[in-house]
């Protein structure tokens, strides 16, 4: 395979998952086998996790990468049974990266509303108040599309009594925005389980301004 991934080798961005799954298991946002992760590399080929293998359990001879209809180009084991969501938005958005977990606030979230309220600043980064996308069995496409539905100007979405989905351009952009949701569903049930008070939320314009302060957030480019 002679393939390059954005910026590196197939055996780079195969370490860079599987450091990427192993964090979301550090990290808390799943147990066990749960959750999933791809990156896209050059040559339209999609790398994914193995469905069912614990994270620690792969290392660099394990590579898994399948092609945009999911064939299986590299690699002997079955892929991720959410292939049908990964490839969705490789396919139709500008994914580069994608992390699926069930982290326990967001999936919290996804069972008691349709939206996550906008309550913090953050929610602009994530292209507006985040959605929960209708339940429906894993691995299938039905869920990819109602995925789909609920990412329109988003980069993240909550799916119903299941978890959370994020993309960006980078493994770590869509881990990051991963954390920060499943923080800012945290803060959300945190504020609103308070006993006669229900929490203040961010207007329209004031997410729109959010939105456009982060644009020049950080250091310059
Ligand atoms: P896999 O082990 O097949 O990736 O499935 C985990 C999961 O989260 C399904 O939604
Ligand atoms: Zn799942």
């Amino acid at each position: 395979m002679t393939s390059q991934a954005h910026g590196g080798t197939i055996e780079q961005a195969w370490r860079d998952l599987v450091a990427t799954a192993r964090r979301t298991a550090a990290e808390g946002l799943v147990v066990g086998t749960s959750g999933n992760v791809s990156v896209r590399v050059d040559g339209d080929v999609v790398l994914v996790t193995p469905s069912g293998v614990p994270y620690d359990r792969l290392g660099p001879g394990d590579v898994l990468g399948v092609d945009l209809d999911g064939n299986r180009v590299i690699g002997t084991a079955a892929p991720t049974s959410e292939l049908p969501l990964h490839l969705a938005l490789h396919r139709e958005t500008g994914a580069r990266a994608v992390v699926h977990t069930h982290a326990v606030h967001a999936t919290a979230v996804s069972v008691l509303v349709p939206e996550l309220p906008p309550v913090h600043y953050m929610t602009a980064a994530l292209g507006g108040p985040v959605r929960v996308a209708p339940y429906a069995p894993y691995g299938t496409g039905e869920l990819a599309r109602n995925m789909l539905a609920a990412l329109r100007e988003r980069t993240a979405c909550l799916l119903a009594n299941h978890g959370t989905v994020a993309y960006g351009d980078t493994l770590d952009q869509a881990y990051d925005r991963t954390a920060q949701l499943e923080w800012m569903c945290r803060l959300w049930l945190t504020a609103s389980s308070v006993p006669g008070r229900s929490p203040a939320l961010l207007s329209e314009a004031q997410l729109a301004d959010a939105a456009s302060r982060l644009r020049g957030y950080g250091q310059p480019a």
